[in-house]
């Protein structure tokens, strides 16, 4: 299956068309050279909240690319492009290798321990490597896979290049990562593979938090999610939530986990710890009212 993929995507990839013409092209090798310099990507870091408490219990990591030129360029728009063109891996790696060491920063510096949640693409999972990858990379920062979670978006799941996920999820799984369907609902799918792979939590996608509480179609599917969720005892996150009115829908429907610009907007590791190490009090003291781990 990694061969088949591997193999699309060198037919797609043609060294011959000059940059010039090709805006996207330039982009590609802008992007190789910032993989070897390292210094223009960041991971930035979004909590994740108990709806009605604010309490912490969990963050997101979402990379970002500072271009020397362009300014910041969106993941939305760097990483399909990464992936068409033989980058993904190297940059799933840099982005795995950035996650844990800062893991390790922050259990050695009086952070709350959270489990950070990484998003990972399909060539990644394809690849085959990725559970090596993780292995090396926690064994040389000193954490543990409790507090790494893996994102993999539904369309990954449903990809029928990839076969049956289900043996190399459970791999993961067995080993002690969080797995998270990411995007739910966008997949245009049956639910059926709910039963077959081993996930731990949905993540709904922002589409169906946006127009709450006023839509009633979209109010009617959330509570539905939800609903499904507890006979399937899986955990629910809502993304994009923004509002007050959007939370409070949330928390009467019974949703336990929300993230978005309500509570925080992603932000720089050094501006996450001044938000929760601040500054007049002694780390120690802090760490156990902070939070419950995610
Ligand atoms: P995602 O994993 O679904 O991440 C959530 C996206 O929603 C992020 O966009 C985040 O900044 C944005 N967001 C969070 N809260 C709100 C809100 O309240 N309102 C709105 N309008 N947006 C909100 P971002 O950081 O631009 O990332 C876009 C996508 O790029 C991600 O979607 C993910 O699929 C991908 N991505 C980001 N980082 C990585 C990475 O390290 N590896 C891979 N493979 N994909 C990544
Ligand atoms: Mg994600
Ligand atoms: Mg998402
Ligand atoms: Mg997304």
């Amino acid at each position: 299956n990694a061969k088949r993929l591997g193999r699309n995507h060198s037919l797609r990839f043609r060294p011959a068309l000059d940059k010039q013409d090709n805006p996207q092209l330039a982009l590609v090798s802008d992007l190789r050279a910032a993989l070897v310099s390292g210094d223009q990507l960041e991971l930035y870091f979004q909590t994740q909240h108990h709806p009605g408490t604010g309490e912490l219990l969990g963050m997101e990591a979402l990379l970002r690319w500072q271009h020397p030129r362009d300014g910041m360029i969106s993941p939305g728009e760097f990483i399909p492009l990464a992936e068409r063109h033989g980058l993904m891996a190297e940059l799933g790696s840099w982005v795995i290798e950035k996650a844990c060491a800062q893991q390790a920063h922050w259990a050695n510096n009086g952070m709350p321990t959270l489990t950070m949640w990484v998003n990972i693409s399909a060539l990644q999972l394809f690849h085959g490597d990725l559970e090596t990858q993780l292995a090396t990379c926690l064994k040389r920062y000193r954490i543990t896979p409790g507090h790494i979670g893996l994102e993999l978006t539904e369309s990954v799941l449903l990809d029928e290049r990839a076969g049956d996920m289900g043996p190399r999820l459970k791999a993961l799984r067995a080993q002690g990562y969080a797995i998270a369907i990411d995007d739910f609902g966008t997949g245009y799918s049956s639910l059926g593979y709910l039963k077959r792979l081993p996930v731990d939590k949905i993540k709904l996608d922002r589409a169906f938090i946006r127009e709450l509480p006023g839509d009633q179609a979209d109010a009617a599917i959330v509570k539905a999610v939800l609903s499904m969720a507890k006979g399937l005892e899986l955990d629910v996150i809502a993304e994009g939530v923004e509002t007050k009115e959007q939370c409070d829908f949330l928390v009467d429907a019974g949703c336990h986990m929300v993230q978005g610009f309500y509570f925080a907007r992603p932000q720089p590791a050094h501006e996450l710890e001044q938000r929760l190490l601040p500054q007049s009090q002694p780390a120690k003291s802090r760490t156990g009212s902070m939070a419950k781990a995610g």
